[in-house]
């Protein structure tokens, strides 16, 4: 077929079947459409290839990294740590430190956990202990007791700071990491400095391709020298669960280059003055739509629960496929939401404020077309 002939045929299929995560209308997962710079500078990475595995496969990517993850550390109180492909070999790779240094038996996170934690405590053969709420009076001291800044679902920032006697704390700052980099909204994450470790992921609430996650270690020193392995052909050991890595850090470096931290904040910034303006557009529609009572949801966080009032809590699967059918409706007129729940009180429509480039006045507009 020859390569121009390859990419002609896979260009309607590729650029014709994506998700637009860029269209206007575009407010419902934790994906951003990649910032501009990082779209060309990944074009340098995978035209070079560079591997950080290895000084010789990347001897500039590996310098840029060290910089770029200190930079990153110390928003976190963290002293290091290193590129992942994202949060759940992040989580996996920071459970595994607790292990090895503070000999942790078991995992204690809440019920909003990712399920990449118990993934990890399963694949680390550590008991996963699922608590209600994080005050429940549990002997944690020989626990990595996880928290979250910004769950999966709702957003919510879990109560960081304390240790409550556990061996190991872990922050999963996934999705709510990039909100410490904001002058306006940094101190939701005021404590997070008292963690053992932290992860996020960047190609979430930092506008980069996928692929791109960061441990980071308050003692990265201790951390990774248990964790790495050496092998004679290679000149340095191996740190963490990846072998090959890409230089994920040449899109990032760019990016952080081009926008400064104050570009960074003000998209964070724009993005939870739109989904608080989602917010109250739900809220002020004389009670023909509901916001989420729980914690997190209203867009402080960056992501918004909702749903038109009724549907989502039918019996049984009905709640589910009456939420699936709606956000059909919503996508025909150009609003994409995601649907999330199952939590006891049915289905929500989740609006998440990963999209620099929505308009939130054009997206409820659609909205209200398909709920007439
Ligand atoms: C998305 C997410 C993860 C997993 O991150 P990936 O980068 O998708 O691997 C872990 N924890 C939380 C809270 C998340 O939102």
């Amino acid at each position: 077929m020859g390569g121009f002939e390859a990419l002609r045929t896979l260009e309607p299929i590729v650029l014709g079947g994506r998700a637009r995560l860029d269209d206007p209308g575009f407010f419902a997962h934790m994906d951003p459409p990649a910032s501009i710079e990082s779209v060309a500078a990944s074009l340098w990475q995978v035209g070079t290839n560079q591997n950080l595995l290895h000084p010789d496969l990347a001897p500039s990517a590996r310098l840029l990294q060290k910089i770029v993850i200190n930079w990153l550390a110390e928003f976190f109180g963290c002293d290091g740590g290193h590129f992942v492909s994202g949060s759940s070999v992040a989580n996996l790779t920071a459970i595994w430190a607790a292990r090895e240094v503070k000999n942790v038996k078991k995992v204690v996170a809440s019920k909003k956990a990712h399920n990449s934690v118990k993934k990890a405590a399963d694949i680390l053969g550590l008991e996963f202990v699922k608590i209600e709420e994080l005050s429940s009076g549990l002997d944690l001291s020989d626990a990595c007791l996880v928290l979250t800044a910004g769950t999966t679902g709702s957003g919510e920032i879990e109560k960081l700071g304390e240790r409550r006697g556990s061996a190991w704390v872990h922050c999963d700052a996934a999705w709510g990491g990039g909100m410490r980099f904001s002058k306006k909204h940094g101190w939701k994450l005021d404590g997070v400095e008292n963690c053992d470790s932290v992860v996020f992921s960047c190609h979430k609430w930092f506008f980069q391709p996928k692929g791109c996650g960061v441990v980071l270690f308050k003692d990265s020193k201790t951390a990774e020298t248990k964790i790495s392995y050496g092998a004679g052909y290679l000149a340095t050991p191996t740190i963490g669960v990846a072998g090959t890595q890409p230089a994920n850090v040449i899109p990032l470096c760019a990016t952080l280059l081009a926008w400064g931290q104050e570009g960074v904040a003000e998209r964070i910034d724009r993005g939870i003055e739109n989904a608080t303006y989602l917010a109250r557009l739900v809220a002020g529609e004389g009670g023909k739509f509901e916001l989420w009572g729980g914690k997190g949801g209203k867009g402080e966080e960056g992501v918004v629960l909702w749903r038109r009032r009724g549907v989502g809590m039918e019996e049984g699967g009905g709640g589910r496929n009456a939420a699936e059918r709606l956000k059909r409706l919503m996508e025909e007129e150009g609003a994409f939401v995601s649907v999330s729940g199952g939590g006891g009180d049915g289905w929500w429509f989740r609006s998440v404020a990963a999209n620099d480039f929505v308009d939130i006045d054009y997206l409820w507009r659609a909205v209200l077309r398909s709920s007439v």
